[in-house]
């Protein structure tokens, strides 16, 4: 059975798309959208070989080869321009995302749709989505195993965002998302955690840190 946050992934997906999953690894959202239905075909992007070959594995062993292409390469690469209308990345950091996007640019043009998932750095991905011409139309946030996961869709469109939008997202605030107030907390203790941590330090570089999480803590405690 796939996880909640997989689950949760594939929801975001309309019937009848065409899919690329970007960093698919097991290929199991892929397996999953075609299983299911929704969709015809998936192409899996992998771009490491032990994870591009268990998602070979994973797709022959369910018959599903005519269905899940597997394709192997970097980013965006693995797609020709035209071919996909909704892309998924998940399970990376927000840097890398960001990373995949902008070198993969010229294949987003037919695009409709992008689910992302980042771990860490959401602000970044809001940050590129509203600078390249993206607009946020979705946004969720789930726990699983104690951990909380950020999804972020977006659809071709006009936006500017809020330094609190950005990090904490436009749709997640306008509908006051009950793990939202999970999520401001963890941020409020890490922000108190590296203060104590800073306790000892003397100097400027110190000092200078100490005010800065300080305003950091303060403002998060606004936005809550
Ligand atoms: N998307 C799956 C999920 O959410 O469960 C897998 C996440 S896994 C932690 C990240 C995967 O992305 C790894 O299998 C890694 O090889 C792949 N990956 C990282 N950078 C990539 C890139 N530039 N292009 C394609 N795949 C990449």
């Amino acid at each position: 059975k796939i996880s909640k946050r997989l689950g949760r992934i594939s929801e975001y997906v309309p019937f009848g798309s065409v899919v690329a999953d970007i960093g698919s690894d097991h290929a199991l959202v892929p397996i999953q959208l075609v299983t299911s239905g929704k969709v015809n075909r998936v192409i899996a992007g992998e771009v490491n070989d032990g994870p591009f070959q268990t998602a070979i594995a994973n797709v022959s062993r369910m018959g599903l080869q005519h269905r899940v292409d597997v394709r192997k390469g970097d980013g965006l690469e693995v797609v020709k321009e035209g071919e996909v209308s909704v892309v998924i990345i998940a399970g990376m950091g927000g840097g890398t995302i960001v990373h995949i996007l902008a070198a993969g640019r010229n294949k987003l043009s037919g695009v409709e749709r992008l689910i992302l998932q980042p771990q860490g750095d959401a602000d970044r991905v809001r940050l590129w989505l509203g600078e390249n011409g993206w607009m946020i139309y979705e946004e969720d946030l789930l726990m699983e195993d104690e951990l909380l996961y950020e999804i972020i869709v977006a659809e071709p469109g006009v936006q500017s965002l809020t330094k609190e939008e950005e990090e904490f997202g436009p749709i997640l605030l306008r509908k006051s998302h009950p793990l939202l107030q999970v999520k401001l907390q963890q941020e409020i203790e890490k922000a108190e955690r590296v203060l104590r941590s800073l306790e000892r330090s003397n100097g400027e570089a110190a000092e200078k840190k100490r005010k800065e999480l300080e305003r950091r803590k303060n403002w998060l405690q606004e936005v809550k």
